[in-house]
């Protein structure tokens, strides 16, 4: 199929870019990667006006690791973020879960920042940004603001991200100590979207008992789902009971019926994996409670 006709515009500067935004409002699309907004262009799910494509902005290519933060533009791809040494050191996470996005031709044009923003609800990264409450910093002619984690998801493809907006930049808090993350998902093939997945964090105490844990689910509802871990607390790390915590898990996630699964073949899978995750995470958080700072 063919996407139906739309002006092009490659802005060669910031000022550029944000006034055309301003200029055409609802008409336009930013087009980042391409890699989810071509396939609904030439399926003609959308049909926008004009496309205002980023390849020239240089000031988004930057991917820094700096006061406490994995700071990734808007220009900067799956496979650069996943492959970049330092913020793979700041929060290991984020390659563990961009490993698991499509194939590697894909991430190599998709962004990261146009993953949050397109915001859907099967993707691995809108659950990491929830999760860790991580911040989406987003430009216009009015100036710049800052939504934060949860706030950045809306419903299914539907960011907080307003016409006239760029996004520029999501900045990933790095893993605080005594802290471990894992990532379980489930695909028919491996690439594929997941029917389900989840990210679990467990931070320990000096005792290396839970002191937080908590999980984000993806493919299972709407929304990325953050789930706080209550029935963790307390718990030695190297023996965690997950019964109570996987329950109550399952209890507050609200999957849809869809050809690929039943919302009760998703609730109970992602009690599965939230189990492996739990488990992983925990180990993770062990070693880094043994390796001195
Ligand atoms: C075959 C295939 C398999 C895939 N599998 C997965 C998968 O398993 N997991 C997964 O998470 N993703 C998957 N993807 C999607 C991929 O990760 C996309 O790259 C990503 O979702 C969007 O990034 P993009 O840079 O390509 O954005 P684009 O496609 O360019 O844009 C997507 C949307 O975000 C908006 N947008 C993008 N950047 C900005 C910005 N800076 N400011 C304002 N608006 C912006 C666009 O206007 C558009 O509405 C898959 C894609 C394909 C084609």
């Amino acid at each position: 199929m063919k996407p139906p006709a739309f002006a092009y515009h490659a802005p060669r500067s910031m000022d550029e870019a944000l006034d055309l935004l301003d200029q055409l409002g609802g008409d336009a699309k930013v087009l980042a990667g391409g890699q989810s907004l071509v396939p609904l262009l030439n399926m003609r799910l959308v049909a926008p006006a004009a496309l205002v494509d980023i390849r020239h902005l240089a000031a988004l290519d930057e991917l820094t690791v700096t006061d406490g933060a994995v700071q990734v533009g808007a220009r900067v791809t799956h496979r650069r973020l996943e492959q970049d040494a330092d913020a793979a050191a700041a929060l290991p996470l984020l390659g563990d879960t961009l490993r698991l996005v499509a194939h590697p031709v894909i991430r190599n044009r998709g962004t990261s920042v146009g993953s949050v923003v397109h915001a859907d609800p099967a993707a691995e990264l809108p659950a990491v940004v929830a999760l860790l409450d991580a911040e989406l910093e987003i430009r216009s002619t009015a100036g710049t603001r800052t939504v934060a984690g949860t706030d950045v998801f809306e419903g299914p493809l539907e960011s907080a991200l307003r016409p006239g907006e760029l996004a520029t930049a999501v900045r990933f808090p790095v893993r605080p100590p005594r802290t471990g993350d894992a990532v379980e998902e489930l695909a028919r093939r491996h690439g594929d979207y997941a029917l389900a997945g989840v990210i679990a964090r467990v931070t320990l105490d000096d005792d290396a008992r839970v002191a937080s844990a908590r999980a984000a689910f993806f493919g299972v509802g709407p929304l990325p789902a953050v789930v706080a871990l209550d029935a963790l607390v307390g718990q030695p790390a190297d023996a965690l009971a997950t019964d109570d915590a996987v329950a109550a898990a399952r209890d507050a996630l609200d999957p849809d019926d869809d050809i690929h699964a039943t919302a009760a073949y998703r609730r109970h899978l992602a009690g599965v994996l939230l189990e492996r995750a739990l488990g992983r995470a925990a180990v993770h958080a062990r070693t880094d409670l043994e390796v001195p700072a």
